[in-house]
């Protein structure tokens, strides 16, 4: 079992997704696991802030009042990094022009939503059922259709559906937008000043970097192995090893990459080839809405803390070509920093910058702990 070897000596793992490599140092791991080193930590904030901008009731930045929302509510950030109308930019064409060839710049469109998970501000994902995850992948799911290019093939295929509509309105863009990226980030390590729970939604003109990177990789295996997907193939390969498994439900598959960079990275991929939000039926929007419990409960059981990262959602783009949208699996990626308890966490540096992302504790034990982490929430019992 050339596995087994790779517990012991220092290698390289492939990741197919993006087409590049990381070291992988399991011997570093020898050590005997020092245990639980800090005492779990309590949810110490209010259910109600009213110095909060995302509570119901409350006012913004720019004046405007949140409803009295009871699950979610989307509004245009109020501090967007991308915005709707601003002034033109075209770079002069000259190809014997240094500048035109070294100082490259492309003007970038788009509008960037926050959206709240639930009214309460004390809560996160972790706290929640899969029953009030649910309006939450309504809402991406409202979001992502009022964006879909009108000529896209993914814009007449929504499923019907007997779930209650998320609440939420959504003005229609002013231009139609390549890419919508649904992503959170949670927890001050990650750089996110707000602990009530929420999301962002940024949709762009253009396909950023990692889209772009998966996208080309996805079609390139697309036309190197048949009508298969790299993804579907990997999920297959996965349910069988086992090994780097979580958890899984009819639809989803949630494991430990074979290629991870953060300690403890996760992805939860659609078992079947579903290319976007639009393909899923309720069954599967609950199975997604179960999926993303699991992964956050289990990460809070892990350290008994309220878990880091950043998770974000990668589908078919809004505007896509029909190679691009049959290439596309849906996919959903965490990446938390914490290494070895509440306060230890990793830092991609030196090497990482320098060299290639590297690794100690494998994939493989990653996922036997957070296999091992399920059951009721921790401070439920605190
Ligand atoms: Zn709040
Ligand atoms: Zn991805």
């Amino acid at each position: 079992m050339p596995e087994n070897i790779l517990d012991d000596i220092s290698h390289r793992r492939y990741n197919p997704l993006r087409g590049t490599w990381l070291l992988v140092s399991p011997h570093r791991t020898k050590r005997p696991w020092q245990g639980q080193q800090e005492s779990p930590s309590r949810v110490t904030l209010p259910d109600y802030d009213p110095a909060c901008y995302l509570c119901p009731g409350n006012k913004r930045a720019q004046g405007d009042s949140n409803p009295q929302y009871k699950s979610t509510f989307v509004f245009v950030n109020d501090y967007s990094a991308v915005k709707e109308e601003q002034a033109e930019y075209k770079q002069a064409e000259d190809s014997k022009d240094l500048s035109s060839l070294l100082l490259k710049a492309d003007s970038v469109t788009g509008k960037c939503y926050v959206l709240t998970f639930a009214p309460n501000h004390n809560l996160t994902l972790a706290d929640l059922d899969p029953s009030r995850i649910l309006p939450v992948v309504q809402a991406w799911t409202e979001i992502y259709t009022a964006h879909l290019s009108p000529t896209s093939s993914l814009a007449n295929v929504a499923q019907p559906t007997t779930l209650a509509p998320s609440g939420i309105s959504i003005t229609a863009p002013n231009a139609q937008y390549r890419w919508m990226q649904i992503f959170e980030n949670k927890g001050a390590a990650m750089g996110c000043s707000n602990p009530h729970p929420h999301g962002q939604v940024w949709t762009t003109t253009g396909l950023p970097d990692e889209p772009a990177q998966e996208l080309e990789q996805l079609k390139k295996y697309r036309h190197e192995h048949g009508g298969c997907s790299l993804l579907a193939d990997y999920a297959k390969l996965e349910m069988e090893k086992e090994e780097r498994v979580v958890f899984q439900n009819k639809t989803f598959l949630v494991v430990c990459p074979w290629w991870a960079t953060w300690p403890f990275e996760v992805m939860i991929i659609s078992k079947g080839h579903k290319r976007a939000l639009v393909d899923f039926g309720d069954d599967e929007k609950r199975g997604f809405a179960e999926a993303i419990a699991e992964v956050t409960r289990r990460y809070d059981n892990l350290f008994e803390t309220s878990f880091p990262y950043s998770s974000g959602i990668h589908q078919a783009p809004l505007e896509a070509t029909e190679e691009e949208i049959e290439a596309s699996h849906f996919h959903m990626h965490f990446y938390p920093p914490l290494l070895r308890s509440a306060t230890v966490r990793k830092f991609l540096v030196g090497y990482e910058l320098m060299a290639e992302p590297q690794r100690d504790i494998t994939p493989e034990q990653a996922a036997a702990r957070l296999r091992d982490c399920g059951g009721p929430l921790y401070r439920e019992a605190l």
